[in-house]
């Protein structure tokens, strides 16, 4: 064995109901007394709960996705202005990103309350839109100091919306067995997060309350972008990215339909990843056990239901050859994209792609 690991410092307090409690207590342990909360507009009640046993000095509530730059701008510049010490950011993807940006123009450190499974909190990996483009990039300035779980929190998150996240969890452990980091570490961490989500996601889609469920999904995801953390961006992110950068396609949506295809297009040349993801989902292959999944959650199936269409594909396949790492396991070929993306656009079996 040959391989470089990093382990992001973080620490990491899980516990359903424990979110105010915890919060409080790593507010103390940073030393912050000026603290600006960020939250999306939908869910300041459940923000205002949380953040019952701290004094906030500011907030700011709206949290557009994929981080608007100027959004990031006024917010930093907030941050600047009132000498913030901490930000709070509660919510999901969105509200970490925002944060993030803050993070990444002050240097302020973030304490972070996910409510999605999207995993941002526990990487180091910033994103910024500016007139249609998106730009990521990695700096350790934004990832939060402390991460607080609180699968009661995540009970509010609609069952569709859940799913697709869960979906867009198990895509990062999916893709961390391929990427450009791929390691031993992390192919183990992903086994276990795609083992929880698989356990967690039928559970919340039967009752959303059902704690037990959301405790495994919110362990699964961590777990899930620890490993993508450290991997990196593979061909399913790189792609997702392409499509939700260029086109405009919804996040967690487009990584939920296009995990199966990238899946059945990869794994005829990576036969351990095929085979240790197979076993993490208790399936024959890697591909049914993501199939039977999906089915049994009704997950979303076609790009052309959120506004893809056909005369897209030839400019997603150019912004994809470049963008997918040299390492793919699969050749990738303007013809093998065309395909892929051609079967995703009407949710054609993804079998066809093995051949
Ligand atoms: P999101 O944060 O926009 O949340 C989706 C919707 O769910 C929103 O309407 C939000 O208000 C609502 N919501 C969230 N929590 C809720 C709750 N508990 N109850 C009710 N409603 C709730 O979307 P997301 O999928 O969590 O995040 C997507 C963003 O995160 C994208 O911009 C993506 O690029 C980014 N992301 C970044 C990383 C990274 O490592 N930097 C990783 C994953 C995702």
């Amino acid at each position: 064995m040959r391989f470089t690991h990093v382990t992001l410092a973080q620490r990491v307090l899980f516990g359903s109901g424990k979110a105010a409690v915890n919060l409080a207590a790593e507010t103390a342990r940073v030393g912050a007394q000026r603290i600006m909360v960020i939250t999306s507009g939908s869910h300041v009640a459940l923000a205002r709960a949380v953040t019952s046993r701290i004094n906030v000095h500011q907030w700011h509530e709206g949290t557009p996705m994929h981080v608007p730059i100027g959004v990031a701008d006024r917010v930093s510049a907030t941050v600047k202005e009132k000498d913030i010490e901490l930000l709070i950011s509660i919510g999901g993807g969105s509200a970490t990103g925002l944060a993030k940006a803050a993070a990444r123009a002050t240097s302020i450190p973030i304490v972070s309350v996910p409510t999605t499974y999207a995993g941002s909190e526990a990487t180091n990996v910033w994103g910024l839109t500016d007139r249609g483009l998106k730009t990521t990039g990695i700096d350790d300035r934004v990832l939060p100091v402390a991460v607080i779980y609180d699968a009661q929190l995540t009970t509010s998150l609609p069952v569709d919306i859940s799913i697709a996240s869960g979906l867009n969890a198990i895509a990062h452990s999916i893709d961390s067995f391929w990427a450009p980091g791929t390691n031993p570490i992390n192919q183990t961490l992903a086994e276990e997060g795609i083992r929880a989500l698989s356990i967690g996601l039928p559970l919340l889609t039967r009752d959303p309350n059902d704690l037990a469920g959301r405790e495994y999904a919110l362990y699964g995801a961590y777990l899930s972008a620890v490993a993508f953390a450290s991997a990196g961006s593979g061909m399913h992110h790189k792609i997702c990215h392409v499509l939700g950068g260029s086109f405009d396609l919804p996040h967690a949506q487009t990584h939920a339909i296009m995990l199966p295809y990238v899946l059945a297009f990869n794994t005829r040349a990576a036969p351990e990843a095929q085979s240790r993801i197979a076993a993490a989902l208790g399936a024959a292959t890697a591909l049914r056990g993501v199939q039977r999944l999906r089915d049994h959650l009704e997950a979303p199936r076609t790009l052309g239901d959120y506004g893809f269409t056909a005369a897209r594909i030839p400019r997603a396949v150019k912004l994809s050859l470049t963008a997918i790492p040299a390492g793919n396991p699969q050749e990738v070929t303007p013809e093998g994209l065309t395909a892929l993306f051609h079967a995703a656009l009407t949710g054609a079996a993804p079998e066809t792609l093995c051949n």
